[in-house]
């Protein structure tokens, strides 16, 4: 490992921990948390002394507030943001129209609209979260080098890093928050005494935004490109006669525009393009730019003709737009990237942090099995170990997704051709009516990132004979959402009788639930079953359903002893199982009756009504998935595995899937 030669070292000493994490931003704030809800310790670096307290990131959208429901959390951010539900046109002093940021159905999801939080009080609720864990950050120590050393097993294999912390005041200087966007790594501070510490992990997770001193420690490219335009971003209290409505797009008559977006105390945000940048331009010639007067005088041409005054600012930052994503975010199986590290672009549209967190998130659960002994080792180098944790390879492309959406949004908003004004003034205008007439309209599907995908690895395994289904249930995408009735929990020990006479008495509670509430957790499969009307409801209704529970009962017994949990979790969840069992009927009293006499697993019984539901994971209709099938949830949430049917090679398909890559505590 290379060390630095400007600044000199005081003391030096060594020390373990299964995972290291590098940077406290908010997505190691959040790595952090899942991984101790999950039982495993970690250790949590940040080169500056505090939390950052600029508000950049603005809020969550639907699929990161999904997560944190999913991670028991999201409760605390509600209380604290506000939901952002409209996005409005402005232009020549005229408010031109206003459409829903989400679109108006909440059938595929609670969060119908974005929640506003600026980033500092994100960032402060989650290292709250993980203090009341008894985890603490270290502040002021930062990491300068890191390597994997390879042993002869995958036992020996580890990671040592280098850490050090000043000993005279901070590690960053003014103006690392002045000019945001860049991508090289930090200037080394000189004549400067410092602590030196070295880490040896398991794992290490670089967390450590966009400057990455990980990612260019180990040369990992971040290919993509920069845009030669500079953006001012402004957050402070303004007096003007436009009138914001949620995001407000503001376009002067000279064309020039810039994004008006509320933030909370009553101040606004506002982004505005200040002209590209100079050749070799550098840093000190942009913060001599970067005053209030130039911003005033920017915004005011934008708002032209309404007027535009600056009474008081908290923030001014000046920031180069990269669109950049790492070559690969998994690096010999022991070092991964997440958030900014990885991915890097415009703030249109939100994306970053909402990336980042989604990165986080299915990076958990994925070490966890892994630090378990949940997943086959197929050898001493532990290749299907290696082909597990290989599969967060999948946030890759989630990571271009994110550059692709930010970058067509900045596009759209930059184009100043008149057909594009036209085609912005007649979207606005006839917009929200057509919002109203369709249901499921919606200008910015992707911007929530509801309708992430991945492609086929170790854990989405399309099914190898049956046709692969419609987009909208293959394997690797975002379970769909919906509404069911709870009828009855099926207990182990339960005997029927006393389940059927509550069946008799009261068949239903009427109180509805989301599908996605079966989910809240972390790290579990969900099974999901759908029995579907013409498996149990025909003539021979009783002799089907009496089969299905027969072989439900076998394969259920089975996965529950060969796969459970060894250690400790916090994830709301009393027992140790691996997975969740969930039925889902599209009748009532016949088929709770026939599921009741023969309990299955500790799973629940839910009326889907209408088949809905049914229907949104191609379970319904005369057609294939007629009969019925089974869905199984990865614990994001992603459909890893389903088959058409609920004969035994339907289960016996089930059984291989698992197999393929969870260790069997009976071997
Ligand atoms: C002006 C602006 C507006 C934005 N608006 C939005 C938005 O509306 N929505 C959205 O989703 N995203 C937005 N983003 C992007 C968002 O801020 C980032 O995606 C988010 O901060 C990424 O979080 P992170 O934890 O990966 O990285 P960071 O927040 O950059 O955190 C990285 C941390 O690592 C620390 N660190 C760096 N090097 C080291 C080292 N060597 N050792 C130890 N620690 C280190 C840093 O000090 C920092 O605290 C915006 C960004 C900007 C600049």
């Amino acid at each position: 490992m290379s060390s630095s030669s400007s600044s000199s070292s005081t003391t030096t000493s060594s020390s373990t921990t299964p995972i290291l994490i590098s940077g406290g931003g908010p997505v190691g704030l959040f790595q952090a948390l899942l991984l101790t809800k999950l039982g495993i310790p970690v250790r949590i670096i940040e080169r500056a002394s505090s939390i950052s307290p600029l508000s950049k990131a603005l809020g969550l959208h639907a699929r990161s507030m999904e997560i944190f429901r999913l991670s028991g959390i999201l409760d605390r951010f509600l209380e604290r943001g506000r939901p952002l539900t409209n996005f409005t046109m402005h232009a020549g002093g005229r408010r031109v129209g206003t459409l829903p940021v989400m679109g108006t159905s909440m059938e595929n999801t609670e969060f119908n609209y974005g929640l506003l939080l600026e980033q500092e009080k994100t960032s402060r609720l989650l290292s709250e979260l993980l203090e009341d864990l008894g985890v603490c950050v270290e502040y002021g120590w930062e990491l300068m080098d890191t390597k994997v050393v390879d042993g002869d097993d995958v036992e020996e294999t580890y990671v040592e890093t280098v850490i050090r912390r000043s000993l005279s005041g901070d590690n960053t200087t003014p103006e690392d928050n002045m000019l945001l966007g860049g991508v090289d790594m930090y200037a080394e501070q000189k004549d400067k005494e410092y602590e030196i510490q070295t880490v040896r992990s398991k794992y290490l997770i670089a967390c450590d935004g966009g400057r990455s001193t990980v990612r260019h420690k180990l040369n990992i490219g971040f290919s993509g490109r920069t845009l030669e335009h500079k953006t001012l971003m402004w957050d402070g209290v303004c007096e003007t006669d436009i009138v914001p409505n949620g995001i407000t797009a503001v376009t002067g008559t000279n064309n020039k525009t810039m994004i008006i977006l509320p933030l909370t105390n009553g101040l606004t945000r506002i982004s505005v393009e200040a002209g590209p940048l100079s050749p070799n331009e550098d840093i000190s010639q942009t913060l001599e730019e970067l005053t209030v007067e130039r911003f005033q005088a920017l915004a005011q041409e934008a708002a032209h003709p309404s007027t535009f005054k600056v009474l008081s600012t908290t923030w001014l930052t000046c920031f180069k737009i990269n669109e950049r994503r790492a070559d690969q975010f998994v690096y010999k199986n022991r070092i991964f990237l997440a958030g900014d590290a990885a991915h890097i672009h415009s703030p249109a549209g939100g994306q970053g942090l909402n990336t980042g967190l989604q990165d986080a998130h299915n990076l958990a659960w994925k070490l966890a099995f892994v630090l378990n002994g949940l997943v086959k080792e197929d050898d001493e180098k532990g290749r299907k170990e290696a082909e597990f944790l290989e599969t967060y390879r999948e946030r890759e492309a989630m990571a271009d997704r994110a550059i692709d959406v930010s970058s067509k949004l900045l596009q759209k908003n930059r184009d100043n051709r008149l057909i594009a004004r036209v085609v912005r003034r007649v979207l606005f205008t006839v917009g929200p009516w057509i919002a109203k007439c369709f249901k499921s309209f919606s200008f910015a599907p992707d911007v929530s990132m509801l309708n992430v995908r991945y492609h086929a690895n170790m854990l989405n395994r399309p099914h190898s004979s049956q046709p692969i289904p419609s987009a909208d249930y293959q394997v690797g995408v975002r379970a769909q959402d919906g509404t069911i009735f709870p009828i009855f929990p099926i207990l182990p020990t339960t005997t029927s009788t006393a389940t059927l006479s509550t069946i008799d008495e009261k068949p239903i509670n009427s109180t509805n639930i989301r599908l996605h509430d079966l989910f809240i957790g972390l790290a579990r499969f969900h099974i999901l079953i759908f029995t579907s009307d013409t498996n149990l409801l025909t003539s021979s209704s009783s002799s089907t359903a009496a089969a299905l529970t027969h072989i439900a009962t076998h394969f259920v017994t089975q996965w529950r002893t060969k796969y459970t949990y060894t250690s400790d979790l916090q994830d709301g969840y009393a027992d140790k199982d691996l997975f969740k069992f969930h039925f889902l009927t599209t009748s009532t009293k016949e088929v709770t009756q026939e599921l009741s006499k023969n309990p299955i697993g500790e799973g629940k019984v839910f009326l889907d009504e209408g088949a809905k539901i049914h229907k949104k994971y191609g379970f319904e209709g005369r057609g294939v998935g007629a009969e019925g099938g089974i869905v199984v949830l990865r614990p994001d949430s992603h459909i890893g595995y389903r088959v058409n049917g609920l004969q035994d090679q339907a289960w016996r398909d089930v059984d291989q899937y698992l197999a393929s890559f969870l260790a069997s505590q009976l071997e």
